[in-house]
């Protein structure tokens, strides 16, 4: 059976355990969330010795099922003071699988800069003075030298180093670059800990358990088949998640100008289109189809190069386009390359991060579509600026700090790219979600027979769609073909084969509903111990006061629908 590891980073023990009974059939988020409640007390300091930083394998974890590889690192977090777990692709929850791994969990503080090396032999941890201090691209760099191409790298940058609540916790892909698990200031836990870095290296051992493989083999080749041949994926590999931002646009729901539009003149010049289009222009270094871990069928990754071929970032979302771009009035794609360069250097979130910039233009501390303005604001959080430090603690004390009315956060977290009032099924899981303000939670795209706009039938999507993503995330699948999957009944029930395959259960067409559900009433039940009640399940007043432009909406689902979803 799988283990679980725990890592005492003051005292140095490492004890190995078999996973729980009870906890067999959980990885990623739903483990994560069921060792965060049962071994922090939710009153705690996030960024004290009783919180853990969790490191967790989905369910998925080093099988064949396509896309199946996200690693979730969970903890209090210090931004939201609710759960968290952000998750990100990259080669580590595969690696920490076939060790035999489901989760290592860390405890204590560490009384210097420390480096955990997992490997066949054990865990041990290492100084890591030398590492201190460090952006993420040179502590991969020095870890990678270090270790060989085997190893997986796990890091916080400076942000974290520092305790910026913005800060995130970096992961490699299978060619080093950096992935981010950004949300909820997951990467100053991991400083707080003075962890700098977890290396793991699973050469020569294959643990991960499948109970049947016949029928995981069976599964794996209609989901493989199905996710290839979705008309999105198809959208997403050619032109990267960029290409939602002139989605997003043509739906008026793109956040722009301090979400005070839902439509941005400069979309296209952002767009996943226009870095295809410079693409297939020949621009060296350009690459639209690259994949952020082992087992990835749909490549929707992009590496970004200047017009010289040089590398400038990669994983250029859509998020990051939108919140530093359109909600900043930005539309320099080169400096917006460049930020989400030294975003992922200094290791913190683009969401939350785009959201204090935009508050802090709004305040009228630098212009709207000031990109190198930005740029140096963001760089002011490491060389310690009065305003670099205040974005560093996030949208919400940026707001507050500049006395900004407008400030869109959900239990102190800022809100992705979706505007909320069109797309209102969004807007109830901003509130409701007991991770804050997350669209990988349960975002509600308009469909066929979905009216994303209506004030009706709000709630009910986003339960359903809040349980169907926390299996998914406990699963340790990626949201995309997750999205493909989500409609289509046949494979929906091959997911739930491919899961029972490998856990050695039958499980019925209810399984992801029952797993989401029972992974969601853990993380509630944390916030409510954490003194969380109905009053931040609400949205600021602006998004129920002023409509949007251009089309005129409000966020007007009634508050009893709102509270229904976790009735
Ligand atoms: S679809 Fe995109 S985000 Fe998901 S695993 Fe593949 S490259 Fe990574």
């Amino acid at each position: 059976m799988a283990k679980l590891l725990t890592v005492n980073l003051g005292s140095g023990a490492v004890a190995p355990e078999e996973l729980k009974p009870e906890w067999s059939d959980l990885g990623g988020r739903g483990l994560s969330a069921s060792i965060v409640a049962e071994r922090v007390d939710p009153n705690a300091d996030a960024l004290g010795p009783e919180n853990v930083l969790v490191v967790a394998a989905g369910i998925l974890a080093g099988t064949a099922v396509p896309n199946g590889g996200r690693l979730s690192i969970g903890a209090k977090s210090p931004l939201t003071g609710g759960i968290k777990e952000a998750n990100a692709g990259g080669v580590c929850a595969r690696k920490l699988a076939n060790l035999g791994y489901r989760a290592l969990v860390m405890e204590g503080l560490a009384a210097e800069p420390s480096v955990m090396v997992l490997n066949a032999s054990g865990a041990t941890i290492k100084p890591a003075g030398d590492l201190w201090g460090l952006g993420t691209y040179a502590t991969i760099d020095k870890l990678r030298a270090e270790y060989g191409d085997a190893a997986g790298i796990i890091c916080c940058g400076p942000a974290g180093e520092m305790l910026y609540a913005n800060s995130a916790v970096i992961t490699t892909t299978p060619d080093f670059l950096p992935r981010s698990a950004s949300r909820g200031g997951v990467g100053a836990v991991m400083g707080s800990k003075k962890l700098k870095a977890i290396v793991i290296d699973d050469t020569g051992s294959r643990l991960v358990e499948v109970a049947n493989n016949a029928a995981l083999k069976s599964a794996v080749t209609v989901l493989t088949n199905g996710i290839r041949t979705d008309q999105i994926m198809h959208y997403l590999k050619d032109s990267g998640t960029g290409m939602l931002v002139t989605l997003a646009d043509s739906m008026e729901c793109l956040a722009t100008k301090n979400f005070s539009q839902g439509r941005f003149d400069g979309n296209y010049e952002i767009s996943g289109e226009k870095m295809a289009w410079l693409a297939k222009q020949g621009r060296p270094g350009m690459e639209m189809k690259h994949h952020c871990m082992p087992g990835c069928v749909v490549y929707c990754s992009t590496i970004f190069s200047d017009a010289n071929g040089n590398y400038v970032t990669s994983g250029f979302e859509y998020e990051t386009l939108g919140l530093l771009g359109s909600n900043c009035m930005i539309s320099d794609l080169e400096t917006l390359a460049k930020i989400d360069h030294l975003c992922d250097d200094i290791g913190i979130d683009t969401i939350e991060t785009g959201g204090a910039v935009a508050v802090a233009m709004e305040a009228g501390i630098l212009p709207w579509g000031d990109a190198e303005g930005a740029y140096k604001l963001i760089n002011g959080m490491v060389e310690g600026t009065e305003h670099g430090k205040l974005i560093g603690q996030g949208t919400l004390v940026t707001g507050k700090a500049l006395g900004v009315k407008r400030i869109p956060v959900f239990k102190g977290q800022c809100i992705s790219a979706w505007e909320p009032r069109v797309l209102k099924g969004t807007g109830v899981t901003y509130c409701t979600s007991p991770q804050g303000a997350d669209h990988t939670d349960g975002n509600a795209l308009p469909g066929m027979s979905y009216d994303a706009s209506s004030p009706e039938g709000q709630a009910d999507m986003s339960k359903d769609l809040q349980r169907y993503f926390a299996a998914i995330d406990t699963l340790g699948m990626c949201l995309f073909p997750a999205l493909a999957i989500n409609p289509k009944v046949m494979l929906k029930k091959k997911l739930i084969e491919a899961a029972g395959a490998i856990l050695g259960k039958k499980y019925g067409p209810d399984y992801l509903d029952e797993l989401g559900a029972r992974v969601l009433a853990v993380e509630v039940d944390f916030n409510r111990r954490a003194g969380f009640t109905r009053e931040d399940d609400r949205l600021p007043a602006f998004f129920v006061e002023e409509p949007v432009d251009p089309s005129g909406k409000v966020f007007d689902v009634p508050v009893e629908d709102i509270d229904s979803v976790f009735a």
